[in-house]
């Protein structure tokens, strides 16, 4: 790939399959942002990921729009990044059925994820379910991606991207860079604020356990009031204390202060004063994004052109791989 400033290449995604909570803001979107000025970076709403769950269509096309107003909300600038929906670049369906034939059944078998949705949606334990973390690692590997930010709920699916990449390039020759996950310190697993021992999701049916970026002022502060905590009422970071631990996490992340810090500026208060900071903290950190994407949702069209700029681009740089691996498995091209 042409990168004239030798620039690191940044992919992730995000699934369009609800508003983002606080745990994608802190675990990954934040660090999309953080990343953008230094590298090449490209941004997708993964809509074709989000359709293993059978989304109603007309709230998945919804959720895109909302989706890519909020990724250019964070301050991206889609005409230095390429932000982009993942179903406008072909050419990830076409790489990701390639690399299907590349994985093992009991490699795709053995994801978490792949278990832990077939437990939630027994209805629809469908092949897409399965293949997702192909479809993933084609996403990664179209773009020769050095560095993937995600939380580290999808650190597995980074590795079977390069057991895949591996043998792929062992079998044909350097075809595709191996990326590495960017996970950071602080956030890289956000909790569920009413059973603190799971991941918060956007797809959770009880709303209480996540925050999402949108949510007002006064719910934000409702949802952290009953966030499960312990009896103890003392702010420290430590084993059994998983309701709490998760909320100095997202005040760490929020304010920039460290767990001792946070230790000392709660000692001797209880749970009341911890959680009405934590809840001041977040709607400061949200506030900016929440104005942004107010203004950009209404502009239809300045979104739609944003998405046909990145699709482009996407495409472009997409291609030029996908041409490479239909060349090396032997599938016939003409010129
Ligand atoms: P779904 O429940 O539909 O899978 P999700 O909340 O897991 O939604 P994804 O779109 O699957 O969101 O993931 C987007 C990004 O957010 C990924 O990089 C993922 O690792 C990160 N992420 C998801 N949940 C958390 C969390 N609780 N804490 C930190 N990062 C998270
Ligand atoms: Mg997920």
């Amino acid at each position: 790939m042409e990168n004239t400033e030798a620039k690191k290449i940044v992919l992730s995604a995000i699934q369009p399959t609800g508003t983002p909570t606080l745990g994608n803001y802190l675990g990954a979107l934040r660090n999309w942002k953080n990343m953008a000025d230094d590298n090449e970076c490209f941004y997708a709403v993964a809509d074709l990921h989000s359709l293993t769950v059978r989304p109603e269509p007309k709230l998945l096309r919804q959720r895109t729009k909302e989706m890519y107003a909020l990724l250019l909300a964070l301050g991206l600038d889609p005409e230095r990044n390429t932000v982009f929906v993942q179903s406008h670049v072909n050419a990830h369906a076409q790489l990701a059925w390639i690399l299907d034939c590349y994985t093992q059944f009991g490699e795709a078998a053995r994801m978490t994820q792949f278990k832990d949705k077939s437990e939630k949606h027994p209805e629809i334990v469908n092949v897409g379910l399965f293949a997702y973390p192909t479809l993933m690692a084609a996403d990664i590997l179209l773009y020769q991606t050095d560095f993937v930010p995600i939380g580290a709920d999808q650190s597995q699916h980074l590795e079977i991207t390069r057991d895949i990449a591996e043998r792929f390039n062992t079998l044909y020759g350097d075809t595709f860079k191996m990326p590495e996950p960017f996970i950071g310190k602080k956030g890289a697993k956000v909790m569920s604020l009413q059973d603190p021992t799971k991941k918060m999701s956007k797809s959770d049916t009880n709303v209480k356990g996540f925050i999402s970026v949108l949510d007002e002022p006064d719910v934000i502060v409702r949802k952290i009031k009953s966030a499960v905590t312990d009896s103890e009422a003392r702010v420290y970071y430590g084993e059994g204390k998983d309701g709490v631990n998760n909320l100095m996490t997202i005040y760490a992340c929020c304010t920039g202060k460290s767990f001792d810090e946070i230790e000392q500026e709660f000692e001797g208060k209880g749970y009341g004063d911890f959680k009405a900071a934590v809840a001041e903290s977040v709607v400061e950190e949200l506030r900016p994004l929440q104005t942004e994407f107010a203004r950009l949702i209404a502009d239809k069209a300045y979104l739609e052109d944003c998405m046909k700029l990145g699709a482009d681009k996407a495409s472009y740089f997409a291609n030029k791989t996908l041409r490479k691996a239909m060349k090396k498995v032997g599938l016939y091209s003409v010129k």
